[in-house]
């Protein structure tokens, strides 16, 4: 295929670049190269598929048009399960991971079918609370969910933040859950708003942190320092809830006093974030906590990382490409645009570099050298 420029998910941008797929493989990036191609995507930007780190794939709202599954069957929640993965693959998202729903279990495999459209699927399954149980008890369900095929370790160390996101987990619990998943092979991925329970989930040996809407600068630069990821979320997933608070409100925390948390949240995550971006060598990844209403926007927190808290867009591409790739520990296999790596490409109509917004005008989806969207025919 051929387009007018690529950018490689590392920070380099490919001018006419023709790159070769073969057998769901990158076998050749070539640039200034002219000619006919299967795929003719000039006027456009190809990109590796989009990584989002946190996503609820499971949520939706039902036939009442309410954020909550009650009263349907198993069969009707999984159906909505399955029109999320698809909004969200021809979103340009070609990975995602789930945080998570032992329905994910089941969805992963179908997608991995290769029938079904979706995005590559990792799962959580269920969470480390603070209801977890003593330090052996939390081990046991560590070993539990790997059993049971998770691909990483969800902690909830802190409160909501619609509950004011103190720490509820013990240090030693976060420990615990910590400690037993690297020792079995899994990620650790941890739910923190407060200072503490970032802190505690860092020096602990967690893998990444999610959040932090509370942090200061030092657990910034511990997480710089002990090669956290940390996975704030500023750009939809508060914005969503205020968009939908009839469809959210009375259902657990959505009440007054959390969607007073929830508001008060927007500036005060978006100068946390701000101050991220100026400690140099954190590894800050691209996560929306997407629910009910944001499935298939992912890209809408790409789009505000850049607009609004001014991250540069080469930076907040990388992030969302090969940064969230290694963070999953598949840095050699997606990503990038490199000879060798999974075929998960897209292309959208303009330069994300120059224009940000390109990124809502997703016009060619292959992932794993299976085209599953292209709406690019013909030229501009
Ligand atoms: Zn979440």
């Amino acid at each position: 295929m051929r387009a007018s420029s690529a950018f490689d998910g590392r920070g380099r941008s490919i001018p006419d670049a023709t790159i070769v797929v073969q057998g769901g493989k990158i076998v050749s990036v070539e640039a200034g190269r002219s000619g006919p191609a299967t795929y003719d995507l000039r006027g456009r930007t190809l990109l590796p598929g989009l990584v989002d780190t946190h996503v609820h794939i499971d949520t939706h709202f039902g036939k009442d048009g309410r954020a909550t599954s009650d009263g349907e069957t198993p069969q009707q929640s999984m159906l909505y399960s399955v029109e999320n993965a698809y909004v969200t693959l021809m979103a340009g998202f070609t990975t995602v991971q789930s945080i998570g729903s032992p329905s994910d279990v089941d969805l992963r495999a179908a997608i991995a079918r290769g029938i079904v459209p979706g995005p590559r699927l990792l799962t959580s399954i269920s969470p480390v609370t603070e209801n977890s149980g003593t330090s052996d008890q939390i081990r046991a369900f560590v070993r539990k969910m790997k059993a049971d095929g998770a691909d990483l370790v969800k902690l909830f160390a802190s409160k909501s933040s619609r509950e004011g996101g103190g720490q509820t987990m013990t240090d030693a619990q976060i420990q615990a859950a910590c400690g037993e998943a690297k020792a079995v092979g899994l990620r650790s991925w941890v739910h923190a708003h407060s200072p503490s329970s970032v802190r505690a989930a860092t020096l602990a040996g967690c893998t990444t942190v999610t959040h932090g809407s509370q942090v200061t600068d030092a657990e910034l630069t511990l997480m710089r320092d002990r090669g956290t990821y940390f996975e704030p979320n500023i750009g939809l997933v508060s914005q969503n809830y205020l968009e939908n608070k009839s469809r959210y409100f009375g259902i657990g925390n959505f009440n007054e006093e959390g969607f007073a948390f929830t508001e008060k949240g927007i500036p005060m995550k978006r100068e946390m974030f701000k101050r991220a971006l100026t400690v140099s060598g954190l590894k800050l990844l691209m996560g929306t906590d997407a629910g009910a209403g944001a499935h298939g926007r992912s890209a809408e927190e790409i789009i505000y990382l850049v607009q609004v808290a001014g991250q540069p867009a080469r930076d907040a591409l990388r992030d969302a490409t090969s940064l969230n790739a290694q963070s999953l520990n598949l840095a050699d296999r997606i990503g990038s645009i490199a000879d060798g790596f999974e075929a998960d490409l897209i292309a959208v109509d303009g330069d994300p570099l120059q224009d940000i917004t390109a990124l809502r005008r997703v016009v060619f989806v292959m992932k794993g050298g299976k085209v599953y969207k292209n709406i690019a025919r013909g030229t501009r």
